[in-house]
């Protein structure tokens, strides 16, 4: 008897909760609490992820008088998904706005690390696996050089997919921190060529 409406029971009981639910749910949507806003004490902070994903913390104390008085919806529109903005709201307590760059940090867009391209040793910008473009194309044919550099290059040119021990030697002998060091090994590189 007792086992029979136990189920019919359990249901009633369920519907009665998602009743509270959407009551106490409704009555949040309609009240009279206004959205929380950005005020003169909101907690500030920018950040900038660069492409080699360094971050770095730009302005920072309170909000700036341009944003006072923006919702979350408003905060979005002010910092738009579309220009890399990523926004975490805790308002009015706090408001973190973070953008990501396309480009490197100070200290990686000084940069180079070897590669190829179009059959040619090339040289990029930024550090290995980092995205960054061809910024000099050497007279050097990749075929010129013996197959261990070769290996290496292409080792270089899929940075992201090698194991760790790999990724370190590449790092001591492919990238450099500046222009000075890549020209000392490109002149190396010219006594490896076979041709
Ligand atoms: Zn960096």
């Amino acid at each position: 008897m007792g086992q029979r409406y136990a189920v019919p029971g359990f249901l009633v009981l369920l519907a009665i909760l998602t009743g509270a639910g959407f009551w106490v749910w409704g009555g949040t949507v309609n009240g009279s609490d206004p959205e929380p806003v950005v005020g003169e004490y909101t907690a500030f902070r920018h950040e900038i992820v660069y492409a080699c994903g360094d971050r770095e913390t730009g302005d920072q104390g309170f909000a700036p008088v341009e944003i006072h008085g923006l919702d979350a919806a408003g905060i979005r529109l002010h910092f738009p998904d579309a220009d890399g903005w990523s926004v975490v709201a805790n308002l009015p307590e706090e408001l973190v706005v973070v953008r990501q760059s396309v480009r490197f940090c100070q200290k990686h867009a000084a940069y180079r690390h070897l590669g190829v391209c179009e059959g040619y040793v090339a040289v990029y910008e930024g550090p290995l696996g980092g995205g960054g473009e061809v910024c000099q194309l050497t007279d050097i044919p990749v075929e010129s050089l013996p197959g261990f550099y070769r290996d290496k290059l292409d080792q270089a040119m899929a940075f992201n997919q090698q194991p760790e021990e790999v990724q370190a030697g590449l790092r001591s002998e492919m990238e450099f921190p500046d222009e000075a060091t890549l020209h000392a090994v490109m002149e190396n590189l010219d006594e490896l060529r076979q041709d």
